[in-house]
């Protein structure tokens, strides 16, 4: 008989992305080294005449040698 309540095991949750090992060329560094990527969506308030807005995603590295953020749209992704 097993009264005691439901043991939840201690899950690792991480809060940063999976790729974060990943590295990347860095032109601050000048060589690949761990970024952290992250994607964002931003909003951009064009004067597109049907949508008021376009949310675009943006794939954000945030190099973790130096600290420089690279911003480039992932619409194709
Ligand atoms: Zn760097």
């Amino acid at each position: 008989m097993h009264c005691s309540p439901a043991e939840l095991p201690e899950l690792m949750v991480t809060t940063s992305p999976a790729e974060s090992h990943s590295g990347e060329q860095c032109e601050n560094c000048n060589a690949m080294t761990p970024h952290q990527i992250t994607i964002e969506i931003i909003t951009e308030n064009e004067d597109n005449s049907n949508a008021a807005f376009s949310r675009e995603p943006y794939r954000v590295t945030e190099c973790q040698q130096c600290g420089t953020t690279t911003k480039q749209r992932a619409n194709n992704m």
